[in-house]
């Protein structure tokens, strides 16, 4: 039970410094706490460095939605780029792998669709603003983002997705091949269905926004300690931290916004997780860049049957994968990238690879595909906010709104019971 106050005065550390953490960071501070933000790494090093860059209303849609059960049998033969397992980690949490699968009933998807729209709402409506409080609007694109079909069979039996965006009233095109073709010239003709999401953005560097972000937090006062946090333990009046280096660090309360690495972390502290590791790699590419027959993309595109995504950058294009579910940090493997890449040749012409090899990101996965946001169980100083799988991006500044609500003991802007942390979060001790 934690002990609502307001955040004057309050002394605050964030543990984590990707989106979710540095939008924490921005929230306590701009509701008057002295907030530290920790990182390891620089901000916008981890998971919400290397992501697809989509901030999307049509992402309140879940992975494990009533469909993923049809299809679950070509998912299983561990040959997409859209889905790939080890076996062997599988197995060593099917405790989290077949609640992920019961949540993909009706109830529990539509309840999931209600809570992640509403927050997806939020969250978009703060970075707008955000953005433009830190003059990165000219990152952002609001061109919407791309489904991509490549026969009309499967496209027809994506009813599910259209209906339910409908129902939530997501602006959304049904595109035919020439109405594609209209938007999208320099992809191949090999898609004869597309729904466009018009009600989304896109930024083009999502590292670069989270350091932003990070640097409006600094300007006005905030702090950035660059340091791995061994554990921490609290007492009556507030929360001791330990760093690397043995040195100490105290705050009035904090919040664990570790993305994946929050579940061994909480393992320190008597909680146990259940959480799955929604692995995924990206690629840059040059683009085709040959004077008047440069080939352009002007929005992100998801090609469903192919399983990737191809994200307009300032590097260049990044390719970025489906599911590939493995330990945290076991080594990274080179054949989902290999495939998508396959894939995405046939879709759009690329140039040369720009990397040295795939970057691996983690997308921290609970059942309900829902995030964590709230008291730690049983502790009354401790927060948490991670789990974001997908939508980590696009729901840091609307998680951070509900998590500084909780704990200044207001009313969330939203419903925050579909994200409380004891879904999935065990005390042991
Ligand atoms: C391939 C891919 C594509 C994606 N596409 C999208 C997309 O288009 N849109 C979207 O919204 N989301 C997308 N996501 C998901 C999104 O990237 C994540 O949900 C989001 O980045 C999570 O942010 P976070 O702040 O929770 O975690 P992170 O960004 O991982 O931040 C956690 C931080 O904790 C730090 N840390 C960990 N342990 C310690 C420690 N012991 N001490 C100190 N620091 C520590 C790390 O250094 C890191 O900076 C994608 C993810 C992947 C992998």
């Amino acid at each position: 039970m934690q002990v609502p106050r307001s955040a004057k005065g309050l002394k605050f550390v964030v543990l984590g410094g990707g989106m979710v953490g540095v939008c924490v960071a921005l929230e306590m501070q701009k509701r008057g706490a002295e907030v530290i933000l920790l990182d390891r790494d620089d901000p916008g090093g981890g998971t919400s460095y290397g992501n697809a860059g989509v901030f999307a209303r049509s992402s309140l849609f879940p992975i494990n939605n009533p469909g993923l059960l049809v299809d679950l049998p070509g998912l299983l033969t561990n040959t997409r780029a859209a889905f790939r397992y080890d076996l062997k980690y599988l197995l060593s949490n099917l405790a989290w792998a077949s609640r992920f699968l019961l949540s993909a009933r009706k109830k529990t998807f539509q309840e999931t669709t209600v809570a992640l729209d509403a927050l997806i709402r939020l969250s978009i409506r703060k970075h707008l603003e955000l953005i433009d409080a830190c003059n990165e609007s000219a990152r952002l694109s609001d061109a919407g983002w791309m489904f991509l079909y490549r026969d009309i069979g499967r496209y027809e039996r994506a009813g599910l997705l259209r209906t339910t965006l409908g129902n939530f009233d997501v602006d959304t095109q049904e595109l035919d091949g020439t109405a594609l073709h209209d938007l999208e010239p320099d992809l191949a003709p090999i898609f004869p269905r597309a729904l466009w999401v018009r009600d989304s953005y896109s930024v083009n560097d999502p590292a670069a926004l989270v350091k932003a972000y990070a640097a409006k937090f600094t300007a006005q006062g905030g702090k950035v300690l660059r340091s791995d946090v061994r554990t921490v333990s609290e007492d009556l009046d507030g929360v001791e931290i330990v760093l690397a280096d043995g040195s100490l660090l105290k705050a009035d309360k904090i919040a664990v916004c570790l993305g994946p690495w929050s579940k061994d972390f909480l393992a320190k502290l008597k909680m146990s997780v259940t959480m799955g590791f929604e692995r995924g790699y990206h690629m840059h590419f040059e683009g085709a860049q040959d004077g008047a027959n440069a080939k352009i993309l002007r929005r992100p595109i998801y090609d469903t049957q192919g399983g990737y995504v191809l994200s307009p950058m300032t590097k260049g294009l990044r390719l970025s994968t489906g599911v590939e579910l493995a330990a945290c940090d076991a080594p990274g493997s080179t054949a989902q990238i290999d495939l998508a890449e396959k894939a995405a040749r046939e879709a759009f012409t690329l140039g040369e690879r720009m990397d040295p090899e795939p970057w691996l990101g983690r997308r921290p996965t609970f059942p309900d595909s829902r995030p964590a946001i709230g008291p730690a169980p049983t502790y009354r100083h401790i927060s948490v906010a991670f789990g974001h799988q997908h939508i980590g991006l696009a729901t840091g500044t609307g998680t951070a709104d509900v998590l500084a609500d909780l704990i200044e003991g207001k009313t969330p802007a939203i419903d925050a019971l579909p994200f409380r942390p004891d879904r999935f979060i065990r005390h042991f001790g």
